[in-house]
């Protein structure tokens, strides 16, 4: 059977009024039922169900589809993923799209890993209570963390190297599984906790399954202050909101007028602890497409809640405009010099202190307009006609006329210019202002260049034994990777021994910083052949994620079935490559 066949057969075969009066209470009216939309929030109904056309439809907010569409988008789920859960209870065998996949197995493997990580999470839960956790209790201690709270976000203490790895053997798992899962490395005294004495945060899926952990470290130490579970088959960050499975608790109480965006796990909790029940936290990358769906099923309003200046830079800014182009109203909470969320809350009157940021913040060309500010001296007349051809320039990706005029007003004030010639200005702005999707996530990598990047273009400069050329030249297409490695690769091939002094005379100007920053790349506890497969395979993927973003998006504006295809042929390769690791 095609696969589009098959996805026709699967919606007729779902009774679309039973799924959705999961999610909402249905009444009928005539020949359809209405309820008030799960996806926004609304006081009257205009959410309609036709079981007829298995069909829904929202007249408030315009969500509508079927069966396949409300499960993904309720659940903020994959659309492979939602057309998985709806075939199991349809008992429909999913076909096969290539012959030698075994997709039972493969489910097999995936519960058995899940169980493997449920079984850890309560193990490390469990362990707060052993005498061998003073410190991490000190530290919830101090925290001030009640009991209630603990439960609630699953905190929990890895006790030491091989603690949990006896543990989970003991419960019958293997340390290949637990090392698939994320939780063990290797080294000469053979598989070893990653999380050594670290507090454990779980990281729950919208499903309320167990994906990876964060570690927060606890004694002073030269290691990393928060550790994430690796890219596996199961956690992926980019994917990834810290707390979401909270928030879909959250939504059968009520609707969720807002969320709040955090950095770090700590806010989150901190935040839920002062009655801010619907903070959440993105895994310290920057914001994506797929994050910015997620959110939009829940609600339309986002506060970002960054630390000090976190959400000043340009990379972070670019992920707020995604945000803003999904649909969401962004407004950016303004933090008192050098303190994070955490702290307000926990500090005298906290709870008021930080309910009245929430009502000060800046919507986004606002929060902009003042960063553009505080780059130029308006006493002086060619920085103040530059800041107004900035400021300008940022109202353009305003939709609403009535706001831009009010935008267009106030730079008119500040800066003395006739509000005729900014309108004028406004209007011959060039078009493509803009930068496309793509275009702007390329800019976004080559800015802020990853961690794992910089480590693969200095181990290669160095001259790392464990670095192949062939993995460089696949991750490095473009840019200030490529002309490195190009660089690097031709001085080897004619046999130069200073490749540093020759990468210098051959990168463009522009470009010395960022070679300097790699040059002088402090390798840590990095410099490894195991870190290295790890870093090459994360990157791999997040590019085959990027693409397969790139087609959902497509197929959500289009619903050309065949853009659903490409995407799950990715999502193969991608799953591939996941199990057979980094290098071949
Ligand atoms: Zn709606």
């Amino acid at each position: 059977m095609e696969f589009g066949e098959f996805c026709d057969r699967l919606i007729e075969n779902t009774d679309i009024v039973k799924l959705i009066s999961r999610y909402c209470s249905l009444k009928r009216s005539g020949n359809t039922f209405k309820a008030c939309c799960p996806f926004h929030s609304e006081r009257t109904p205009s959410f309609t169900v036709d079981p007829i056309k298995q069909l829904y439809h929202c007249f408030g907010c315009g969500k509508g589809g079927n069966a396949i569409t409300f499960l993904r988008d309720i659940e903020s789920i994959e659309t492979i993923d939602a057309i998985k859960m709806l075939a199991d209870e349809a008992h429909m065998e999913l076909p096969e799209l290539t012959g030698r996949s075994a997709p039972k197995a493969d489910k097999q493997k995936r519960m058995r890993l899940y169980e493997l990580l449920r079984e850890a999470a309560l193990h490390y839960h469990e362990n707060l209570r052993s005498p061998k956790a003073d410190i991490a209790n000190a530290y919830i201690a101090k925290r001030n963390l009640p009991p209630n709270i603990v439960t609630r976000f699953g905190l929990g203490y890895s006790i030491d190297s091989s603690d949990a790895v006896n543990y989970l053997k003991g419960k019958g798992f293997t340390e290949t599984e637990m090392k698939e899962a994320g939780l063990v490395g290797y080294n000469e005294y053979g598989y070893f906790d990653l999380f050594r004495g670290r507090l454990m945060f779980p990281i729950i899926s919208n499903l309320g399954q167990v994906v990876g952990f964060s570690g927060r470290v606890l004694e002073k130490t030269d290691r990393a202050k928060y550790y994430n579970t690796p890219q596996t088959e199961l956690f992926d960050k980019s994917r990834t909101v810290y707390a979401l499975n909270l928030l879909k608790k959250r939504r059968q109480l009520g609707m969720i007028d807002y969320i709040i965006m955090c950095e770090g796990q700590m806010d989150v909790i901190a935040l839920h602890k002062a009655g801010f029940d619907t903070a959440v936290a993105s895994m310290g990358t920057a914001l994506t497409y797929n994050h910015a769906r997620q959110i939009k099923n829940y609600t339309d309003k986002v506060y970002i809640s960054y630390d000090g200046d976190g959400a000043g830079q340009k990379a972070t800014l670019r992920g707020l405009d995604i945000l803003r182009e999904r649909g969401l109203t962004v407004k950016v909470v303004q933090l008192p010099e050098g303190m994070d969320p955490d702290e307000v809350v926990n500090s005298e009157n906290g709870v008021e202190k930080y309910r009245k940021l929430l009502d000060e913040a800046l919507p986004l060309t606002e929060y902009k307009l003042k960063k553009l500010r505080e780059k130029y001296n308006l006493e002086d007349r060619d920085e103040r006609a530059k800041y107004a051809a900035e400021a300008v320039a940022l109202t353009r990706r305003l939709d609403n006329p009535v706001e831009t005029e009010e935008y267009l007003r106030t730079i008119a004030t500040e800066t003395g210019y006739d509000m005729n010639v900014l309108r004028r200005q406004a209007e011959i702005a060039p078009p493509d202002e803009e930068p496309k999707q793509e275009k702007r996530e390329e800019e976004q990598k080559k800015e802020s260049m990853d961690k794992n990047e910089a480590f693969l273009l200095a181990a290669y400069i160095a001259d790392r034994e464990y670095v192949e050329v062939g993995d460089m030249n696949e991750i490095f297409t473009e840019g200030f990777g490529k002309l490195v490695v190009d660089s690097v690769t031709d001085s080897r091939m004619r046999g130069l021994k200073d490749v540093g002094a020759m990468l210098y005379s051959d990168l463009p100007e522009e470009f010395q910083q960022q070679l300097t920053d790699i040059v002088g790349f402090d390798f840590g506890g990095m410099d490894s052949r195991e870190m290295y497969s790890a870093c090459v395979l994360q990157l791999k993927c997040e590019r085959l994620d990027r693409q397969r973003d790139e087609l959902m998006k497509r197929y959500d504006e289009s619903k050309d079935p065949s853009l659903l295809i490409q995407s799950m042929e990715l999502q193969k390769k991608l799953k591939k490559l996941r199990r057979d690791g980094g290098s071949k």
